[in-house]
């Protein structure tokens, strides 16, 4: 029986006459000369019935009317011109359709703040290729609209036209936009995938063992610090690290006289930015008294 676009569900599909007997009324006129063609079909896709007329062997539906949506990203008000189009084209006013095509196309360069057609080419804006086709519809609907050319519209031609506006639609407002969206959630998802394993690895690298061994360095950036200058040498001589646990770095001082030096002057947040920068990562510093262990 050939195939046809359901209005219901868009997809282009094969279709069924449905049985009189559900319908209540004969699914199809037949053999009424110059009654027009009509059946009720079930779409094999959807499974929902429609009206549709038979003209010259092509079955079309004439109910409900099918009407394809513009995609969300184009803007207003070139979006529901592109839809009327598609709606002039359905119920086969062609001449119609190419100039709502057209309006859509003016609607557009409005939008993209230049001056025509031409303006688009030059910006950039559309190929070379997509303005000889954008030329093709303003031209066309001129035809169409301007007495007392007659010339009819067919149906490819009213077709090729709005699939010229479809891909011009596309070009300048779908695809970028998709596009964008693309690279958008893969820097996002890359970049979330290298802090993570930034932050692991230098985690996993950093334990008490890298602490001790790297302490001579770790205390020389505080050079100049603390009240005397000496903060550096006084941490070298006073203290060694002897925990590492979540990021809090335990400080074993071996003289309570140090231990309430330190603990008096406040220096944990000097001594964690400072161990922080050295190590990459966030430190939190405590203290404790201990016995000497380093020699
Ligand atoms: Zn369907």
């Amino acid at each position: 029986m050939g195939k046809l676009i359901c209005p219901l569900c868009g997809v282009y599909t094969s279709f069924a006459l449905a049985r009189t007997s559900e319908v209540g009324i004969g699914p199809q006129i037949t053999d009424y000369p110059g009654l027009p063609n009509y059946a009720i079909l079930t779409c094999q896709a959807c499974e929902n019935r429609f009206i549709a007329e038979k003209v010259k062997g092509e079955w079309l539906a004439v109910y409900p009317l099918p009407h394809k949506l513009a995609n969300e990203y184009i803007p207003e008000p070139i979006r529901s011109e592109f839809e009327e189009a598609n709606l002039c084209f359905t119920v086969r006013a062609y001449r119609a359709s190419v100039s709502m095509c057209s309006a859509a196309l003016e609607a557009m360069w409005r939008e993209q703040g230049v001056s025509g057609l031409k303006e688009l080419r030059e910006k950039g804006i559309i190929s070379k290729k997509l303005f000889k086709q954008a030329d093709q519809v303003r031209r066309w609907a001129n035809v169409a609209k301007h007495e007392p050319i007659h010339e009819a519209v067919t149906s490819e031609e009213a077709e090729q036209l709005l699939s010229y506006l479809e891909k011009i639609l596309d070009d300048v407002y779908v695809e970028e936009k998709q596009l964008s969206s693309l690279i958008e959630k893969l820097e996002r998802v890359e970049k979330n995938a290298s802090s993570k394993a930034k932050v692991e690895s230098t985690s996993n690298r950093i334990n008490l063992e890298f602490v001790r061994k790297h302490w001579k360095k770790i205390t020389e950036s505080m050079k100049g610090e603390g009240e005397k200058g000496n903060l550096d040498a006084f941490m070298r001589a006073s203290c060694e690290p002897v925990e590492l646990d979540n990021g809090t770095l335990t400080l074993g001082f071996y003289h309570k006289f140090h231990f309430k030096y330190m603990q008096e002057r406040n220096y944990p947040a000097l001594l964690e930015t400072k161990i922080s920068e050295v190590l990459g990562m966030p430190i939190k510093v405590k203290y404790v008294l201990i016995q000497r262990s380093l020699p």
